[in-house]
């Protein structure tokens, strides 16, 4: 299929193979790769902690407590490992993924499943894995983007 007629589709970075999570490695999914060529989509990758200023390797973060729509309204923080705040960073991603939704005209998003700016369906809290989604992930839903959880 001509590039032009593949359906863009953000996809977290790490998913695709770029070694961008927290402690230097990736997540490549292969059969998320074989699938979304299988539907015809164009892959954009994106990884939020990165493109909300955060260096690789980073310290482990979660929220600290709450959750992602209270990141979003100011009501809750997200911390480092160290206790570090970073939820400046964190927004900023979340708000640069939805940016790079609307450039593109991408209405679904395959995100990492667990992590605290990605999960969609579990996130972390105060160094739990939890229900309930990252800060991306929350973002996007509240604009409309369809948003599927890879683990
Ligand atoms: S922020 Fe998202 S894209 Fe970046 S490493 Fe974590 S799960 Fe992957």
């Amino acid at each position: 299929m001509a590039e032009a007629n593949l359906k863009p589709v953000l996809v977290s970075a790490c998913l695709l193979g770029r070694a961008c999570r927290y402690d230097g490695v990736d997540c490549l999914r292969p059969i998320l790769v074989e699938r979304l060529a299988a539907e015809g989509c164009r892959p954009v990758p994106f990884c939020p902690e990165e493109a909300g200023g955060l260096g690789t390797p980073r310290p482990a973060a979660w929220i600290e407590r709450g959750d992602a729509e209270q990141v979003l309204e100011g009501q809750a923080v997200v911390v480092t490992h160290e206790g570090e705040e970073c939820t400046d960073a964190f927004r900023s991603g979340a708000d640069q993924a939805l940016q790079i939704c609307r450039d593109n005209s991408i209405e679904r998003a395959y995100l990492k499943e667990g992590s605290p700016s990605c999960g969609v369906c579990q996130t972390h809290v105060g160094g739990e894995r939890v229900d309930g989604p990252g800060v991306t992930a929350a973002r996007l839903v509240r604009s409309g983007i369809e948003v599927l959880g890879v683990d």
